[in-house]
């Protein structure tokens, strides 16, 4: 472990290393154990030269944006935690097109899109992703997608080398793409939007804001929809036919207001939440039969 230190500490100044650092400060869900190493990379040479690293040393290494849709351990992580986050957050309007590093946070690029006049990004200016993120799982909402706005993406290889696909290169479909599956690491984003009127774009965005504030559990902390809405169903509908609303495990709750969503009602640690995703996929796989897939990504060791 010293020596790994060593040689990060020649990449990353002192000050963007962390050490035994708490995962609850990182994700939305608020809970979770310590990571060994949790890594601020300043610039795309520093993010390139530490995931060289790591795969040359076959050390375990994990790539965070805002932590929205994410699970970790109580165990915590063995390895480094790479935040692709302010650092990487540069948003520029240029005619139509936006381009965001993918440490932007949606809300502000769709803040950008809306003082720019241009519409096409309202569906996701509620979503607390990065928009590194975002391209992992294809984020979408309210009938929009990314998959709808991007023209290019900017990644780095699991080998550091920088590669641009275009929107059809990138194998987006239904809370996938080839992101993960090829172990990229999101740089930039090009967004291609169209003109629109600025009042109507901030209108849109405060009515989806609403609907949001009105169906979805906010006021607590979670990572959204726990699962992926299973063909020909919805989640949520599933869970509280199966008589869950309000089902809890320690301090999770399946959440009342919106049965998709567990809620961490204050002390509930990472395995409160597991135990709950799994108790859920029993009874409703009893009930309907239905298999219910964690969209929320699970890090470290469960059970
Ligand atoms: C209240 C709430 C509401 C939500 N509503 C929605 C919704 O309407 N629609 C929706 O789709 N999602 C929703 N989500 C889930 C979540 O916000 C999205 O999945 C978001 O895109 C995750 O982005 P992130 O930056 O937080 O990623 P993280 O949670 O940090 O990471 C998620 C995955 O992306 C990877 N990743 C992150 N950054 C990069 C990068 N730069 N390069 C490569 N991989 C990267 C991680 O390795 C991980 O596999 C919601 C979550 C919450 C808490």
């Amino acid at each position: 472990m010293n020596s790994i230190i060593d040689t990060i500490k020649r990449i990353l100044p002192e000050d963007r290393i962390l050490i035994n650092e708490s995962m609850k400060a990182h994700t939305t869900f608020r809970t979770g154990g310590t990571a060994d190493l949790f890594l601020m990379p300043e610039n795309a040479d520093q993010l390139s030269e530490l995931i060289r690293f790591f795969r040359e040393e076959e050390e375990e290494y994990f790539i965070i944006g805002n932590g929205s849709n994410l699970l970790v351990s109580d165990r915590g992580y063995r390895g480094a935690i790479i935040a692709v986050t302010e650092a990487f957050s540069d948003i520029e309007v240029s005619g139509t097109e936006i381009h965001a590093g993918a440490g932007a946070l949606l809300s502000r690029i769709a803040d950008a899109a809306r003082k720019n006049s241009l519409t096409g990004f309202e569906f996701a200016s509620g979503i607390p992703g990065t928009a590194g993120g975002a391209m992992v799982m294809n984020a979408g909402a309210y009938g929009g997608e990314m998959k709808d706005v991007v023209k290019l993406v900017e990644v780095l290889t699991p080998d550091g080398e920088r590669v641009t696909f275009s929107n059809s290169e990138m194998g987006f479909g239904y809370r996938k793409s080839i992101v993960r599956k090829e172990g990229l690491t999101v740089l930039k984003i090009v967004f291609s939007l169209s003109p629109g009127n600025s009042e109507e774009i901030g209108a849109k965005m405060e009515e989806l804001s609403a609907k949001r504030r009105e169906k979805q559990p906010l006021e607590f902390p979670s990572a959204g929809s726990t699962f992926k809405r299973p063909e020909g169903h919805f989640a949520g509908k599933l869970i509280m036919d199966a008589g869950l609303s309000g089902f809890s495990v320690g301090g999770a709750f399946v959440s009342e207001k919106h049965c998709g969503f567990i809620i961490n009602k204050g002390n509930a640690t990472s395995n409160d939440v597991y135990r709950l995703i799994k108790k859920i996929q029993s009874v409703v796989k009893e009930g309907s039969g239905v298999e219910l897939e964690p969209e929320i990504m699970l890090i470290g060791e469960f059970e």
